[in-house]
């Protein structure tokens, strides 16, 4: 046995231990707890049956860099020290991972952009995620903020040219992207631009204004994207990225927003899976636990 991977989610949390090949050997799962306490004792439940394995824990949201603080919506946990509270309820330091993150180091180790050295990941769901992993290791800084790229401002350039809203972000800031690019997102998009009604898999489907403009902001989001982190491979995952023609039709309008003529990223849809967070999770553990 290798190291073990705790996906925490808002409904279930599951864990998986793997052996020496990253294959999963042993897996328990139960509901998430509805109160802070019992989540707690939830979490030391499953890190304590993996033994004296490397842990880590694949869970939405952010943990402050300085006080520990957890920021997420929906797991009983924000505003409390939920890494230190674990932690010292287990007797054993774990790895925290955002889920994100998680799944974008599961794919450049062993998804679909395993062996490329520079991977920039986008989750595109009800929120939009990301990650960064340079030569298979996560771009973490002194925020762990690097990948959330749904929290980027709207390119001024489309705002203007087609009269985007500039809304409210859960996250406390104005006029992310995350407010036009994530399914909720895209309903707000086709609302504005005077096609309401549809969902994101028929808006998609439609390829009319709102797909074309959806398109365009999330083309501005990969530049900005290319411009700070150059990657070989751009990961999509999440509910979006089954949309049939989102890579050919993202990549065409990226085509149009890059330099002329310089190369593109390679645009792949994520591997997935089942156990992608925890793999994700348990893999970072583990070369936590080299060093
Ligand atoms: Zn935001």
């Amino acid at each position: 046995m290798r190291a073990a991977g705790i996906d925490l989610g808002g409904t279930k949390i599951e864990a998986q231990i793997f052996d020496d090949h990253w294959a999963v050997i042993a897996t328990e799962r139960v509901q998430t707890p509805k109160t802070y306490q019992a989540l707690i004792a939830a979490i030391v439940d499953l890190v304590r049956a993996c033994g004296d394995l490397p842990v880590g824990i694949s869970a939405a949201g952010l943990i402050h860099p300085q006080t520990g603080i957890a920021l997420t919506a929906n797991l009983p946990a924000s505003g409390q020290p939920f890494p230190a509270d674990v932690a010292a309820v287990a007797h054993r330091p774990v790895t925290w991972v955002n889920d994100a993150r998680a799944l974008i180091l599961s794919e450049a180790i062993f998804g679909v952009a395993e062996a490329q050295s520079r991977v920039a990941g986008l989750i595109l769901g009800t929120g939009v995620g990301g990650g960064v992993a340079v030569d298979g290791r996560l771009v973490l800084g002194p925020t762990g903020t690097a990948g959330e790229f749904g929290h980027s401002a709207l390119p001024a350039s489309l705002v203007v040219k087609y009269g985007l809203p500039v809304v409210a972000c859960p996250c406390g800031r104005v006029g992310c992207v995350e407010t036009l690019l994530s399914g909720p997102g895209m309903v707000r998009l086709a609302q504005a631009l005077g096609e309401p009604g549809a969902t994101p898999k028929e808006i998609a489907a439609a390829k009319g204004r709102t797909w074309q403009v959806w398109c365009e902001v999330l083309a501005e989001l990969l530049m900005s994207v290319i411009l700070i982190a150059d990657p070989q491979v751009v990961v999509i995952a999440g509910g979006l990225s089954n949309i049939p023609h989102l890579v050919p039709d993202v990549s065409a309008a990226l085509a149009r927003a890059q330099f002329a003529g310089y190369p593109l990223p390679d645009i792949r849809i994520a591997r997935g899976g089942d156990t992608a967070g925890a793999l994700g999770a348990a893999y970072a553990a583990w070369r936590q636990a080299q060093t």
